[in-house]
């Protein structure tokens, strides 16, 4: 499936732009010229202290705050530390000391862990991710900081992301729960199939469906007649007979968190039915892997079943509805389940697992199913617009039988 990746680029970019927050710096307000801590040398006997409500006595004291203040009562309200410098800040009514306000209120870079910096005009200005809002200085947009290939998240400066052999990298979050070799990925095929079958819509033939690296996607892609395919396609569902390197054997982590010794072979695709085989990305979560699964395994079905000369909206469109009813089956299951839930790098990524288990997977789930929605795209995200509502409404069933009718009146 096209990953429309400019698209979202594109549109990632608006997103974030639109969500630069300016916020004044409190800071500045703060010290106000009019909360002028005077103090004074000599005491009116009768005054008492806004603190501890004694008598201010003989002796110095501060006024500020509308109040009068024993030095020593006059404190932080983040340290309790008596405030005697000239200028402080305030916040909720309750005064701190510049440092503790700075500590407690300004807002922290989540890739650089320093202060967000002010612009020129005094203004903390941040950048934050629509979905995950990480918040980071605008720096990092063109600093080289590197995003995680399937959920978008900057790298901090403190963790180290995965290198993938064509240079993506992977989160570690992500990666727990990666799929990463063709045997692997059987184990979601099977789960999508029965998923396919819970709809009603089973596709009938045997599909390969192999993990592959980027080069072997982009070859196969080349050798496909029908072109309307992007360049960052991360998903491909084949009719043509071609031979495909495959991974055998999921890769090693090495030195520096890079991928070592990916081990290939060659699958021949034979064409005994309308669908040759579907090739995959390797490397991205399972839920993302699923999600591109089931949008190729949909295109199978269509081919398979006679949906031969749908528009590429309509075709695109009930694939990426597809996609989407099953992260919310995922999501559903793994709420349902009652496993353990952990987001330790722990877990053994081989076995069947169905369901978003982990909390990271709930959210990772809820972020794909986000981008399905909100794809600007005319083809995808128009596609699924018009889709779901349909599919919601009336059932994929009853819904492909109509697109059929409408098909076969033309
Ligand atoms: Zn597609
Ligand atoms: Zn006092
Ligand atoms: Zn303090
Ligand atoms: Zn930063
Ligand atoms: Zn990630």
């Amino acid at each position: 499936m096209p990953s429309l990746l400019l698209d979202r680029i594109f549109m990632l970019r608006t997103c974030l732009l639109e969500g630069v927050f300016l916020l004044r710096m409190c800071l500045e307000i703060i010290f106000q010229q009019r909360s002028i801590l005077r103090m004074l040398a000599r005491a009116s006997g009768f005054k008492t202290c806004a603190g501890c409500h004694n008598p201010i006595g003989h002796g110095r004291f501060l006024s500020c705050m509308d109040s009068v203040w024993h030095p020593q009562c006059f404190r932080c309200f983040a340290c309790n530390e008596p405030v005697s410098e000239y200028k402080f800040a305030m916040h909720d009514d309750q005064p701190y000391h510049r440092s503790c306000y700075k500590e407690d209120f300004h807002p922290k870079c989540d890739v650089c862990d320093n202060f967000i910096p002010t612009n020129r005009n005094g203004l903390i200005e941040y950048r934050a991710h629509p979905f995950w809002m990480q918040k980071y200085c605008p720096s990092h947009e063109d600093d080289g900081t590197p995003r995680c290939c399937s959920c978008e998240r900057m790298e901090p400066r403190a963790i180290k992301y995965i290198t993938l052999d064509d240079g993506r990298k992977l989160c570690l979050e992500c990666l727990d729960s990666s799929i990463m070799d063709t045997p692997e990925c059987q184990h979601l095929y099977m789960d999508i199939q029965e998923f396919f079958e819970g709809l009603n819509i089973e596709v009938e033939q045997q599909i390969p469906v192999l993990l592959v690296e980027r080069q072997a996607l982009n070859e196969a892609l080349e050798a496909e007649k029908n072109g309307h395919h992007l360049p960052e396609t991360r998903g491909l569902c084949l009719y043509e007979e071609q031979i495909v390197r495959m991974i055998l054997k999921r890769p090693q982590i090495g030195p520096g968190n890079r991928i070592l010794d990916m081990i290939t072979g060659t699958y021949k695709l034979s064409r005994w039915c309308e669908v040759t085989a579907i090739l995959i990305l390797y490397g991205l979560p399972r839920l993302q892997t699923g999600s591109i699964l089931a949008h190729e395994m949909m295109h199978a079905y269509l081919r398979l079943n006679g949906f031969q000369n749908l528009s590429i909206e309509v075709e695109e469109g009930i694939c990426q509805v597809v996609s989407h009813l099953w992260l919310g089956s995922e999501i559903f299951a793994g709420s349902s389940s009652n496993v353990a839930s952990s987001s330790s790098a722990s877990s053994a990524p081989t076995s069947s697992k169905k369901g978003a288990k982990t909390k990271f997977e709930k959210k990772l789930a809820a972020f794909i199913k986000n981008q399905i929605e909100t794809d600007s795209s005319k083809v995808h995200g128009d596609g699924f617009r018009a889709g779901y509502p349909a599919v919601e409404r009336y059932g994929l069933r009853r819904t492909l039988d109509h697109i059929k009718l409408v098909m076969q009146r033309k």
